[in-house]
């Protein structure tokens, strides 16, 4: 039976992650294992014969404001400076996303937009990002209609198609993180790092784990392998639900049906990500040329069509945040914690909506605790 330090079992972010630091900073053997035929998880891209780089998975945009992690990624890849813009179209008219003062002058007349603008400033000062759900509680009438406006015309027909629930029935976080923002900032992000891999994020996986005590071993199942390997450290980065056998019942995801297209075009939008609160089924279209201002005659494109996650079926992609689903995730922590010398961590393994920036902060953190008790 072959021996291992430690197991990782996931080679998206966070395993890929844990792999690096346990055989770089700790010198221990480490076997990484994942069903996919692919590193990178849900972060793989590839060049397509177009000369396109396009994010299998949707699109995927770095950014931090932790040195220490920009610092870390930066050992395996060189940057492309990238700062992400989102349109959404809304009554027609593109607008940019997150919905800010210049959305408000696109959509409504100069005095109206005045009048709005002059009081969300008053009310919640400059600069501020107010989640719609918190705009909704305001007592002023005008303020109302414009939270009415937006909650209705951004987020409600894009969190029905993305989740098959209203911003209501979901946890704050998940329309929070796109917050109205009384400024001028187009951006998508205001992070202090943002930036694509210019070789690409699976490069950027190679690279990390191209270390002498680091095996890789994909199209493995760990439920498979696990008899025949010995482990002293197990780092899960799968769902925490199906190690456990679904003992406490099965744990709700999203997933997206993501169709990539390539036109005859030299270019499809006006940004890199269009969102499409109110029309069609999907829910926005990605033009891949833009994240490394890629040149090509013709342009990719991915749009994205949320669905259920079903077993053999799609991909476990988007946990879904409400009471219910986290009360039964907690019966699984509750046993995760029992368990000795096993991690859980992760977007699948924590059963939480990370970004790569909190996946990697997740992993470090488990990290120095793994350390911290040697
Ligand atoms: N959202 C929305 N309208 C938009 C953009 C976002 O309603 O135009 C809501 C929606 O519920 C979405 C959530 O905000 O799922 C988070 O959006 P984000 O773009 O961060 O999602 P991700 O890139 O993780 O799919």
């Amino acid at each position: 039976m072959k021996k291992y330090k430690n197991i990782v079992v996931g080679c998206g972010l966070a395993g890929a992650v844990m792999a690096n630091k346990l055989a770089n900073e700790l010198n221990e053997t480490v076997l990484v294992v994942d069903r996919k035929n692919h590193l990178a998880g849900t972060c793989y891209d590839y060049k397509n014969e177009y000369g396109i780089t396009v994010h299998k998975y949707g699109p995927h945009i770095f950014r931090t404001n932790s040195k220490e992690i920009w610092q870390f990624l930066s050992q395996y890849t060189q940057w492309y400076p990238f700062m992400h813009k989102v349109l959404g179209v809304v009554d027609g008219i593109e607008i940019p996303i997150p919905f800010n003062l210049n959305s408000l002058r696109k959509v409504f007349p100069t005095q109206l937009a005045n009048t709005l603008e002059n009081k969300l400033i008053q009310t919640f000062g400059f600069n501020k990002k107010i989640p719609i759900l918190e705009l909704r509680r305001t007592e002023d009438k005008d303020l109302q209609f414009l939270a009415e406006y937006i909650y209705n015309k951004v987020f409600l027909g894009y969190t029905l198609k993305q989740w098959d629930y209203t911003p209501e029935q979901l946890d704050p976080s998940v329309t929070g993180s796109v917050p109205v923002y009384i400024s001028r900032d187009d951006r998508y992000f205001q992070e202090k790092y943002q930036a694509i891999p210019r070789l690409g994020y699976t490069k950027m996986f190679e690279n990390m784990l191209n270390h002498p005590l680091i095996e890789v071993k994909l199209e493995t199942d760990f439920l498979n392998i696990k008899e025949t390997v010995a482990w002293e450290r197990l780092i899960y980065t799968g769902p925490i639900e199906e190690f456990f056998g679904y003992k406490y019942g099965k744990l709700p995801y999203r997933s997206l049906d993501i169709k990539i297209e390539t036109f005859d075009t030299d270019k499809f939008q006006n940004a890199p990500v269009v969102n499409y609160p109110e029309n069609y089924d999907f829910t926005r279209i990605a033009e891949y040329k833009y994240f490394l201002n890629e040149k090509s005659d013709k342009t990719t494109l991915s749009f994205e069509y949320p669905e259920n996650f079903e077993v053999g079926k799609n991909d476990r992609i988007y946990p879904i945040l409400n009471e219910a689903n986290q009360a039964i995730y907690n019966r699984y922590a509750a046993d995760a914690q029992k368990m000795p010398n096993t991690y859980f961590i992760g977007r699948l393994g924590a059963y939480r909506y990370y970004d790569m920036n909190r996946t990697i902060a997740n992993a470090f953190e488990t990290f120095n605790i793994i350390k911290n008790k040697r």
